[in-house]
């Protein structure tokens, strides 16, 4: 809640980026600032490489922490933002077997992907990472909505496991039927993915049926209702256990 509201009360994406490396840095977690040009637009996405036992795959974990110009993107995208600096530093505390991990805060999310799209062009003849998971719209609800690249590839099996034995529900749907993130571009990479959301369960047939009926999410990003008052710790507190088994899952090949 403290990390999801201090990234929340920077003034612009400057502001966010700051509390997110001020957050990394007294975590004692090294990261780089990737800067990206490109014809419409440029921006900053922040990088932090963590080394597994074994370092020959990489496990990428990004969320966006640019916002939209009204509200304070704390639903879209600082909770997500707060769930992936308390991810980085467990893993700095208890590092993979089979993977280093790649953290990643992307940029101009809200512009069209564009910091996902640029990291991803800037790896192309470098090392791919194996797997992703991109957390976008994580701040209160029972239930993981999640798009899979496959939905019987190894991480969206390590997802339906963690979560058996918790209260937690998991939708998984196609990426086709799922909202636009970062996930799209390292799908298109051809990295097995996982789009993850937390909301509501009750929301997600309105979402996926564009339905007249408004789900409560979409009342709240993209608007000035989108503040921390609508974020509950204690949701994301239940799925954090999950998300994080689900990577521990995929590392240990089961
Ligand atoms: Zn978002």
């Amino acid at each position: 809640m403290e990390q999801t509201a201090a990234i929340a009360k920077g003034q612009d994406t400057a502001g966010r980026r700051r509390a997110i490396t001020d957050s990394l840095q007294t975590a004692g977690i090294e990261y780089r600032l990737e800067e990206f040009s490109l014809p419409r637009f440029s921006g900053t996405n922040i990088v932090v490489d963590i080394p597994g036992k074994d370092t020959s795959k990489v496990f990428l974990l990004s969320a966006h922490y640019d916002r939209v110009s009204v509200g304070q993107g704390a639903v879209d995208n600082a909770a997500s933002c707060a769930v992936l600096l308390e991810l980085l530093k467990e893993f700095k505390r208890n590092p993979l077997n089979n993977f280093s991990i790649r953290g990643l805060f992307f940029d101009l999310e809200e512009a069209g992907l564009v910091g996902s799209q640029a990291y991803l062009a800037s790896i192309r003849d470098k090392q791919m990472p194996a797997d992703a998971v991109n957390l976008d719209i994580f701040g209160y609800g029972d239930t993981l909505f999640a798009a899979a690249s496959s939905a019987e590839g190894s991480l969206a099996k390590a997802l339906q496991r963690a979560a058996q034995e918790t209260s937690l529900h998991v939708r998984l749907v196609e990426p086709a039927r799922y909202p636009a993130s970062d996930h799209r571009p390292m799908i298109a990479a051809g990295i097995e993915t996982l789009g993850l959301s937390l909301i509501d369960g009750a929301e997600i047939d309105p979402i996926l049926q564009r339905s007249a009926q408004t789900p409560r999410i979409l009342t709240i990003i993209h608007t000035a209702q989108d503040t921390t008052d609508n974020i509950r710790g204690s949701d994301i507190e239940k799925a954090f256990p999950v998300l994080l088994q689900t990577i521990r899952g995929v590392d240990e090949g089961n």
